[in-house]
């Protein structure tokens, strides 16, 4: 018997040490260190952040532990029961930082094991030595960060710590400098969610020519557009997934003009429901004349897809599947789907392997969970061309985070291809080049940052 289960045991054992596929020889020794200094020293490509000026930081109650904190770590401390008010007071000056950890800890406590809040504790650790969040640490946390901010801090994390080169960042805030490193994305919020004729006044005000019809709406789009690209703009990014589904129908230009017309006539201080059946005809036109603008110029497409940030969200809205009949009809324009999709990684993986027009981006990926990252990472490529993968974006306002997110991507990047290399399904040099390929080379390509 002993023999029995000593046999089965070592056999599960060499079947787990295999993995699935072995088509190339296995590694020679020391691969795994040599796969992770190659990650660890490579320049990397940032598709997506919420980068704010590090002036802006400046200011009172903003620099201290809790910078580490806000953003999506408030999500799940909030999902933990702290009522928003609370947080928000932990973010202004009227409180000391003892007193901050005072009310945060028991929140803290109950919520410190998911990855929003890991990345906090390793960005703690890895930029500023603070092993722990606690009641010995968060003073001299709090003065370390004050402290960095007297410097050229974004300087010093960016570009020698994470070895960005080039970092797009989500709407225009040309105050972030070198435009070779910082890219813009636009949205068109103000053409989607034009819901009453204030808000088209407003655009036709800002463009100083009159908007009275639906080809003039669409004009003004044209103008806006073009206007985007002349200034640093290299992406648009379509975020509606938090308001409405992903189905964007091909509607007439009458039915999207009757709408267009329902909303000139309002009278003042009326407005369409933003997320209602009445607007989606005109809603659901202007995304179509957003992808004609965004095909004739080969300008890429990134859209949310998958988990939307805090409550009272409709995760079926934001599935990648709602968006084929765009794939079909567009097919010069890239589509690029955010955040892995979490959770249809699935969906992603079919979308992505069968058109060719999309793209897989994982930034947000790895702090919603790093699990899911690794699993996907490592179906996606079995799945999908690895050209097509962007395996970074940190999506956060705040460099120090964004540090501790790349750690994140990093390992996770590293463990995956140091998996299929110790699997026999890539040599390791393969391993390299795909890294080399999905956190660097294929942004650089996809969104023309060769020639922007
Ligand atoms: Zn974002």
């Amino acid at each position: 018997m002993k023999t029995i289960l000593l046999f089965t045991f070592t056999i599960a054992l060499t079947v787990g040490l295999c993995g699935q596929v072995q088509v190339k020889p296995f590694p020679k020794p020391g691969y795994e260190s040599r796969i992770s200094n190659y990650i660890s020293d490579m320049k990397v490509v940032d598709t997506h952040e919420h980068l704010e000026d590090q002036a802006d930081w400046i200011k009172p109650g903003k620099l201290d532990f809790m910078l580490l904190l806000q953003h999506y770590a408030y999500d799940d401390i909030r999902s933990a029961g702290m009522p928003k008010q609370t947080f928000n007071k932990l973010l202004t000056d009227s409180l000391t930082v003892m007193e901050k950890w005072t009310i945060l800890r028991p929140y803290w406590e109950a919520t410190s094991n998911t990855a929003y809040c890991r990345a906090a504790l390793l960005t703690a650790n890895k930029l500023f030595g603070v092993k722990d969040l606690n009641e010995k640490t968060v003073e001299d946390l709090s003065a370390k960060i004050k402290k960095a901010y007297q410097t050229d801090w974004y300087n010093q994390v960016l570009v020698k710590k994470c070895l960005i080169d080039h970092v797009l960042v989500d709407e225009d805030n040309s105050m972030l400098g070198d435009p070779l490193m910082f890219k813009h994305v636009k949205r068109f919020g103000e053409f989607i969610f034009a819901v009453s004729a204030q808000k088209i006044e407003t655009i036709a005000k800002a463009q100083n020519t009159p908007i009275h019809t639906l080809d003039d709406f669409v004009k003004a789009l044209g103008v806006a557009f073009h206007n985007a690209l002349d200034h640093n703009n290299v992406a648009i990014k379509i975020g509606v997934a938090y308001e409405r589904d992903l189905f964007f129908d091909d509607v007439t230009k009458e039915k999207a003009d009757e709408v267009f017309r329902k909303i000139m006539a309002l009278p003042e201080g009326s407005v369409l429901k933003y997320n209602g059946s009445e607007i989606k005809p005109l809603q659901d036109y202007m995304v179509h004349r957003i992808l004609d603008l965004a095909r004739a110029t080969n300008t890429p497409v990134q859209f949310h897809t998958g988990l939307q940030a805090g409550d009272g969200n409709f995760i079926e809205n934001s599935n990648p599947a709602h968006l084929t009949n765009l794939f079909l009809k567009y097919r010069d324009v890239k589509f690029i789907l955010f955040h892995g999709g979490y959770p249809f990684g699935g969906e992603l993986a079919s979308l992505a392997k069968g058109f060719k027009n999309v793209y897989i981006d994982m930034c947000w990926l790895y702090i919603i969970s790093p699990s899911y990252s690794e699993r996907y990472l490592h179906e996606w490529l079995e799945t999908v061309p690895a050209s097509k993968i962007m395996a970074f974006g940190g999506d956060f306002r705040n460099v120090e985070n964004i540090y501790g997110h790349l750690l994140f991507a990093k390992q996770v990047v590293t463990k995956v291809l140091t998996e299929k290399v110790r699997d026999g399904y890539f040599t390791e040099e393969e391993a390299i080049k795909i890294a080399q390929m999905i956190l660097h080379d294929n942004a650089i390509r996809i969104l023309n940052l060769d020639k922007n």
